[in-house]
């Protein structure tokens, strides 16, 4: 693990954080994980059409902790909350979380009592992605936002703490709506 406040501050670690930035950028792993119909717009980024793999993201881990970029596709229910968690968990540091959906990032029309209304209450997420679903290009979007994000943010043991503050901040953060259920 890399603490960049062992460096010198100014000049030189900004030089450091952004080289390292930018080997990280060509090298984002997504996690092997689909909640729903997004899921499907998210496999359709890798074939040729939209071909994912000229970011360096092609490759797919089956395992966490072979993945540092989770893509949210889909609504996540409450049950399935916990699971998306440990999953979160196991990925090796640094990394990076896109939402993509207005499920996965606000409940979208699913306002119940089964399904988390925002997956920032659950990990902190650094890319959000609107549309429902939205398309492979717009993914490939939100793949080059979190490029442009990690040359510019902390890294090592900076970036843990900026995600554990930003973590913090959205499970302490109220649901911007009520939830009511079908019935109410
Ligand atoms: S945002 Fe739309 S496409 Fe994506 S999971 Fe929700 S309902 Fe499905």
């Amino acid at each position: 693990m890399i603490d960049t406040e062992k460096y010198p501050q100014g000049v030189y670690a900004t030089k450091v954080s952004q080289a390292i930035g930018f080997l990280l950028k060509t090298s984002i792993w997504p996690a092997t994980f689909g909640l729903a119909c997004c899921a499907i717009e998210m496999m359709a980024s890798g074939t040729p059409d939209y071909d994912i793999a000229r970011f360096g993201s092609e490759r797919f881990a089956a395992t966490p902790r072979q993945a540092d970029c989770m893509i949210v596709a889909g609504r996540v229910s409450q049950k399935f909350a916990p699971v998306l968690r440990q999953v979160y968990d196991q990925m090796t540091e640094p990394k990076w979380v896109i939402s993509m959906g207005v499920c996965a990032s606000s409940g979208g029309m699913f306002n119940n009592y089964a399904i988390v209304q925002g997956v920032d209450h659950i990990v902190p997420v650094d890319v959000y992605l609107p549309g429902c679903p939205p398309r492979p290009e717009m993914l490939l979007n939100a793949l080059i936002t979190l490029h442009n994000q990690l040359i510019a943010t902390p890294i090592g043991l900076n970036r843990q703490k900026a995600a554990r503050a930003a973590e913090e901040a959205a499970l302490n953060a109220t649901p911007l709506i009520e939830q009511k259920g079908l019935l109410a």
